[in-house]
C-alpha cells in the first residue's frame, strides 16, 4: 500500500479522504490556500502545504504548486477529490508524468467522458440506454438543424459538449426559436468551456435523477454498487439524496446498472464513478458520467458497507475488487442532506465565524463536517459546511431519524439551510417519494 497520500482539495471531502487514508495507515499530506490555514484536516494531517492565496485560481487550481508540494513531502499519490481538478485530464496527465499514482480514472478516460458527445457516443456504443438526440455534434446548417429537431420532437435541449455545474444548456419549445438559441449556446460555450460544440437531445419535462455508482478495477473487473435518487435540486444543485432510489422496478435498475458495468469494461474505467440519467415514465435516459467521488457517495456506503474512498485508493494501488457483484447486496435505506452555510429561503451565502456547533448523533447517524465551534467559514468558495447522513430499515426510519438529527443540531453565528431541510423531511410528496427534479424549486417558487 502507499506510503503518504496527498489530498489535493479542501473541506468535508478533505477530511473524508485523509479518515479513509489513516485506516489504511497511509500517512497524509493536506495542501491547503492561506484562507484554509485553521481547517481541521490541516491540522489533522501528517503534514501541510500552504500551496497560495484563497482565490482557488492560485491554490487549489494550481497544477504547479501541487505537484511541487507532493514532490517536496515524498507522497507517492495524489487524491483529487470532487469539483476542482478532480475532473481534469489535463492535471492526471501531468500527475502521472510527474511520477504520481492519480487516485481516479487514467487521464484518457476523463477526456472522453469530459467531452459529452464523446461520452454519449461511447455509451450509445455500449449499450446504455441515452436521451434521444443528435447522435453527435450538431452542424453548422440551419436546415439540418432544423430537421433534426423534428425529427427529436419539441421541446429540445440545446447542450455544450464541454458545459458542466448545470451551465450551458438552453431549452427550446418552438421552432422560431431554435436557431437563435443554438446561436447562442455556441458563443457562450465558446467562452466559457473553450469549445464551442454543441449537441441536442429531447427536453425530458419532468424527470428525476437516478445515478448508477460503479467501481472498477485495473484487472478487467466492475461492478454497480446500486443507485442514488438526486432529484431534490436547486438550480442544478444537489440538496436532499438518498438511495435507493424508492418506487423504481429493481428489475429495471438491474439491467441499467449491469449496462453502466458493461460500459466500465468496455471503455477500461478505473476506480469510482457515477452514471447520471434522468428517469421518466418507467425509462432511463442517460445524460452524464462524473470520473470521481460524489459528495453524495455516503448513502451508498451506509446500503452497500463499501467504503467508496478505501477502495478508490486500493484501486489505484493495483490491487483487484474486493467484491463481486453478487456480494452486493442493499440493505436498509440512507439519506443526505447537504448543510450549506446560506439563508435557508434566500439562498444568500452566510460565511463567517461560527460560535457553536452541536453535531447529532445515535443510531444510524453520520456528519461528515470539517467545521467546529469556532472556525470561520471562509467566503472564497462553495457554502456546503457538510453533510448529515441517516440510515434506517426502511425509508421511514431513515427520514424519521434524519427529522431527530436535524433537531439536534446546533449551528450559530452563520446561517445554514437546516430550517429548508427540516421543512422538506416533513412534505407530504417527498415523503411519499419519487418526486420530481423540478419539484423543490416549485415548491420554493409558490412559497
Ligand atoms: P452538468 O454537467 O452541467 O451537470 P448534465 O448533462 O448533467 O449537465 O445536466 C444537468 C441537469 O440539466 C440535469 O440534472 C437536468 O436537470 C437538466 N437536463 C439535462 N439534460 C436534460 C434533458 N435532456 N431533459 C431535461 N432536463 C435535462
Amino acid at each position: 500500500m502507499f506510503e503518504k497520500v496527498l489530498i489535493a482539495n479542501r473541506g468535508e471531502i478533505a477530511l473524508r479522504i485523509l479518515r479513509a487514508c489513516r485506516e489504511l495507515g497511509i500517512r497524509t499530506v493536506a495542501v491547503h490556500s492561506e484562507a484554509d490555514t485553521e481547517a481541521k484536516y490541516v491540522k489533522l494531517a501528517d503534514e501541510s502545504v500552504c500551496i497560495g492565496p484563497a482565490p482557488s485560481g492560485q491554490s487549489y487550481l494550481n497544477v504547479p504548486r501541487i505537484i511541487a508540494a507532493a514532490e517536496v513531502t515524498d507522497a507517492e499519490a495524489i487524491h483529487p477529490g470532487y469539483g476542482f481538478l478532480s475532473e481534469n485530464a489535463d492535471f492526471a496527465e501531468r500527475v502521472e508524468s510527474s511520477g504520481f499514482v492519480f487516485i481516479g480514472p487514467r487521464p484518457e478516460t476523463i477526456r472522453l467522458m469530459g467531452d459529452k458527445v464523446s461520452a454519449k457516443q461511447a455509451m450509445i456504443e455500449a449499450g446504455v440506454p441515452c436521451v434521444p438526440g443528435s447522435g453527435g455534434a450538431l452542424p453548422d446548417d440551419p436546415k439540418e438543424i432544423v430537421k433534426i429537431a423534428r425529427s427529436i420532437g419539441y421541446p429540445v435541449i440545446i447542450k455544450a459538449a464541454g458545459g458542466g455545474g448545470g451551465r450551458g444548456m438552453r431549452v427550446v419549445h418552438t421552432e422560431a426559436a431554435l436557431i437563435a438559441a443554438v446561436t447562442t449556446t455556441r458563443t457562450e460555450a465558446g467562452a466559457a468551456f473553450n469549445n464551442s460544440t454543441v449537441y441536442m437531445e429531447k427536453f425530458l419535462e419532468n424527470p428525476r435523477h437516478i445515478e448508477i455508482q460503479v467501481m472498477a478495477d485495473q484487472h478487467g473487473n466492475a461492478v454497480y454498487l446500486g443507485e442514488r435518487d438526486c432529484s431534490m435540486q436547486r438550480r442544478h444543485q444537489k440538496v436532499i439524496e438518498e438511495a435507493p432510489a424508492p418506487g423504481i422496478d429493481r428489475k429495471l435498475i438491474e439491467k441499467v446498472g449491469m449496462s453502466c458495468v458493461a460500459a466500465c469494461k468496455r471503455i477500461g474505467y478505473r476506480g469510482a464513478g457515477t452514471f447520471e440519467f434522468l428517469y421518466e415514465n418507467g425509462e432511463f435516459y442517460f445524460i452524464e458520467m462524473n470520473t470521481r467521488v460524489q459528495v453524495e457517495h455516503p448513502v451508498t456506503e451506509m446500503i452497500t458497507g463499501v467504503d467508496i474512498v478505501q477502495e478508490q485508493i486500493r484501486v489505484a494501488n493495483n490491487e483487484p475488487l474486493r467484491f463481486k457483484q453478487k456480494d452486493i447486496q442493499l440493505r436498509g435505506h440512507a439519506i443526505e442532506c447537504r448543510i450549506n452555510a446560506e439563508d435557508p429561503f434566500k439562498f444568500t451565502p452566510s460565511p463567517g465565524k461560527i460560535l457553536s456547533w452541536h453535531t447529532p448523533g445515535g443510531p444510524g447517524i453520520r456528519v461528515d463536517s470539517h467545521v467546529y465551534a469556532g472556525y470561520t467559514v471562509p467566503p472564497h468558495y462553495d457554502s456546503m459546511i457538510g453533510k448529515v447522513i441517516a440510515y434506517g430499515d426502511t425509508r421511514e426510519q431513515a427520514i424519521r431519524r434524519l427529522r431527530i438529527a436535524l433537531s439536534e443540531m446546533v449551528v450559530e453565528g452563520i446561517k445554514t439551510n437546516i430550517a429548508l431541510h427540516q421543512e422538506m423531511l416533513l412534505d407530504a410528496n417527498f415523503v411519499a417519494g419519487g418526486t420530481s427534479i423540478h419539484y423543490l424549486e416549485h415548491k420554493l417558487a409558490a412559497k
